[in-house]
Order: C-alpha cells, then structure tokens, then sequence
C-alpha cells in the first residue's frame, strides 16, 4: 500500500509523517470503532487540505471527513481511499469577545477558552467531545444553547477545493442540522462572537452543565452519545428503558445502565457488534409499542 501512487502524491503536498498508510481507525475515533484506512491524511494548512481535495477529484479517489469520531460508527472493514482528519488545524485564537478556532479543535476546549477569557456563551459546549468542525456539520447544542447562536462565521473548502467564507446565515442551521452535509463543505474555522461575563458565573454554569452530564451519562466508556433521534411524542431512552433493554449486551457493546438511549464500547466491542446491538434495540422497541427509532449517528465504511 505505501506504493499506492496516491502515497506518492500525497506526501508532495504534506509531510510524510501526516500520511498513515493502513491505519486503524479504532485509534481515531471516540467510539474506539473502526478497521483500516487505506490511507489516513492529517494536513497542517488550508493550502494542504485544498490540495488534498483537488487530488482526490482528480485521481476519482473516495475521500472521507473523519472528525473526533463522536458521532459516527466506522464499519471494522475499514474505509477505502483517502480519510482525513483535522486535528493538526486545532489552533484558538481569542480577539476581544470573538474567538477563531480551527475545525480540528475539540469544542470542549473553545468552551475552556471562553472560560478563561470570560467570556460567555459557549458554556453549553463544556461537555460536547466532538471537534469544532463537527459541531458546526450538525449544529451541536446541548442544555438550550445551539452553535448557531454563537456562531459568526466560517472558513470551508467547497469539493472543488475552493477555499470559502460564510457567514452562518448560509450554512442554513436548524435543530441538529445545517447545510454543510448537502453541500459537501469541508469546514476549516469557525468564528464565535460571544459576550462579556464574569468568570465565576461562567465557571457556575459549566461547573452544573459538567456534573449534570456526568450524573446521568455513561462517560467512563467510548460512546457515540445518544443513538436515536427524538421520535415524536416520545423518548427514544423511556422507550428502550421499558423494553428492558437496559444491561443487553452483544459481544463487547451495552445499552448503558446509566443512560438507556447511549450504547456504549465497554469491552472491546466491534462495529459489527455494535451495529447489531443498534437494530436489536430497534426491533425490541418496535415489537413492544410499534415506534421506529431513527438512528442519529452515521454508521460509514465496509463489513470486515
Ligand atoms: C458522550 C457524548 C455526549 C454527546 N453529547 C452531545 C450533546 O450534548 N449535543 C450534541 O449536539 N452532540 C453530542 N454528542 C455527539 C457528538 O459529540 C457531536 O455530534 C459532535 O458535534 C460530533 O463531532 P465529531 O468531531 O466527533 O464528528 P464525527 O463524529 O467525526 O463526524 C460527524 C460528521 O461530521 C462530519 N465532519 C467532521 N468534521 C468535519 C469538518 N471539519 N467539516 C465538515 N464536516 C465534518 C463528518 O464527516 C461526519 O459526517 C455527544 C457524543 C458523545 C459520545
């Protein structure tokens, strides 16, 4: 594989050691899910990712955006083609009441940053352990607080790998939703106006946030959060919670004890376990009151 001639092009646009050729994904991602990449890319630059793009256009390679992998399962076959990973455009950058912060970033830290700054707003993030980037392709919010209402602008490159600015109006955001997914954007940087606070308050709100996620979700074990959608008129975790669900295990996943609607990795799980124990539950529930329960997270990849 390190002969690929999609190697050889690669390591011309960025630094050999941000090429990882057969790369286990389950290292990558927060569900600790995953086979191989064929190949995975961490650029350090706009330009790089820019190029990165037109490439794999050229080349009619497969190319994936793999976040912090917290709310995807990747399939233990792997990916094909090129899967790459932000983390390297991780930088934040505060200016007054606004901070600029690369997509790679983990939200958790913006909402640090704010922290320190005292600067309000994102305190509903504080628990969020996506990257920047993937907050913003779903409009991540928790507690009442959304990213759109933080959000200012961002920076993306479009799959012809131009390179984008765009206020938030354009990215069309709604609950858990936004266009980027439709328009294929890769999101560079996120820009947030946030406002002035005093730093005990700040600290107050993500201080009760932090004890009120840990009180009730299972964050001891990799997850991928809540599995299922709000199906209408009901709660996708009292659902599962009646169907006693709560403890069934396949192989290494668990619907949690502490959180009916999270299934966690507490033993080494497979994707293929996972997936099963996902339509078990489904099938449960619908058996027992006749609701279909829409899965939120992406499952991606191939069977091993
Ligand atoms: C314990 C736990 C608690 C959670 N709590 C919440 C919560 O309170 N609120 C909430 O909204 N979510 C929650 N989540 C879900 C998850 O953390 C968020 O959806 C997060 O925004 C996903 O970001 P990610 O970087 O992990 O994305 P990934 O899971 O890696 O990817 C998700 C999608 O985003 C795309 N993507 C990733 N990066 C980019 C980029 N730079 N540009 C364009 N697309 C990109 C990927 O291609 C993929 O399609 C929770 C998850 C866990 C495990």
């Amino acid at each position: 594989m390190i002969n690929h001639p999609i190697y050889e092009k690669l390591i011309e646009i960025t630094n050999k050691q941000n090429v990882m050729v057969d790369e286990l994904l389950s290292n990558h991602t927060y569900t600790r899910l995953g086979g191989k990449a064929d190949i995975l890319v961490t650029p350090e630059t706009y330009e790089e990712v820019q190029a990165i793009v037109k490439l794999a256009n050229s080349e009619m390679v497969a190319f994936t955006l793999l976040g912090n992998g917290s709310n995807l399962i990747v399939k233990d076959g792997g990916i094909r083609g090129i899967v790459m990973n932000l983390k390297k455009l991780s930088s934040i950058q505060t200016t007054s009441n606004t901070i600029v912060a690369g997509s790679g970033a983990r939200i958790i830290d913006v909402s640090r940053e704010a922290l320190e700054r005292r600067l309000s707003g994102l305190e509903f993030a504080c628990g969020i352990p996506g990257s920047v980037g993937g907050a913003l392709f779903m409009n991540a919010g928790a507690y009442g607080g959304e990213i759109k209402d933080v959000l200012v602008s961002t920076k993306v490159v479009d799959p012809e790998g131009n390179l984008l600015t765009l206020p938030v109006e354009e990215l069309e955001m709604d609950y858990r939703t936004s266009n980027i997914p439709e328009k294929k954007y890769i999101v560079l940087e996120a820009t947030f106006a946030l406002q002035p606070g005093e730093y005990e308050q700040i600290k107050e709100v993500m201080d009760d946030l932090t004890f009120k996620r840990e009180s009730k979700q299972p964050l001891e074990y990799p997850s991928c959060g809540s599995v299922f959608k709000r199906p209408p008129g009901y709660f996708a975790g009292k659902l599962i919670q009646d169907s006693a669900l709560q403890g069934k295990q396949i192989g290494g996943a668990q619907v949690s004890l502490k959180h009916a609607g999270f299934i966690v990795n507490k033993d080494g799980a497979t994707a293929s376990e996972y997936i099963a124990l996902i339509h078990h539950v489904q099938k449960t529930v619908d058996e027992k009151f006749g609701v279909k329960l829409e899965r939120e997270v992406k499952i991606i990849g191939e069977d091993a």
